[in-house]
């Protein structure tokens, strides 16, 4: 399977981070063995002074799928979790002003911890009217619905298919609201989807 995530999604997280709105979907991905799952902690990686969370919607595919029209996207997903995109901030920086990939910086073991998957009927909503919330030591720091992406989860589906086939079992990671910042030793996460809690992440 892979894992898909969209950058850039959210306006408010686009201008906390001093980007440019793309003209196109941004994605990019990370390998399997990214998966953190079961709510196990996460190590801090030594190679980076700047690891920053980045709480995401994830879709997960139910079959496979090529050139998927939008308004047919809905047909392959329908179960869906929170996810953290960690990102190696100040790698992705080096990255960035090189041009070169950002591979390193986000694809790194156990750089996406995620939770289990809930059948979307569970909560009898629009994908794009789910609420998240992402705490940090009891603190909220994200809070978001999924009407405020740019570019809604059938668009994505849409786009990214153009390019890569889909399969069924791959993740989503559907991009970040404003709040992100920096993972510290000891910090406890926890995740929210529609106020229930689905996620707990402790840095080590
Ligand atoms: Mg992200």
């Amino acid at each position: 399977m892979k894992i898909i995530c969209v950058g850039r999604n959210y306006v408010e997280h686009i201008k906390e981070l001093g980007n440019e709105t793309p003209d196109s979907i941004v994605f990019f991905l990370k390998p399997d063995t990214a998966i953190l799952k079961d709510n196990e902690d996460f190590y801090l990686p030594d190679f980076s002074n700047n690891v920053s969370y980045e709480c995401e919607l994830v879709v997960k595919i139910n079959k496979v799928g090529k050139c998927i029209p939008e308004r047919y996207a809905k047909d392959y997903y329908d179960e869906i979790a929170l996810g953290l995109d960690i990102t190696l901030r100040d790698v992705q920086q080096k990255a960035k002003e090189k041009g070169l990939p950002w591979t390193l910086a986000k694809g790194f073991d156990y750089s996406a911890p995620i939770s289990t998957f809930f059948s979307l009927k569970e909560f009898g909503k629009d994908i794009q009217d789910i609420n998240f919330t992402l705490q940090k030591n009891g603190n909220v720091v994200q809070e978001a619905n999924t009407s405020l992406m740019i570019n809604s989860v059938d668009r994505i589906i849409s786009y990214i298919s153009q390019f890569i086939t889909l399969k069924t079992g791959d993740y989503i990671f559907t991009g970040t609201p404003k709040g992100v910042g920096q993972m510290q030793i000891g910090d406890v996460f926890k995740a929210y989807l529609e106020g229930k809690q689905v996620l707990k992440v402790e840095v080590k």
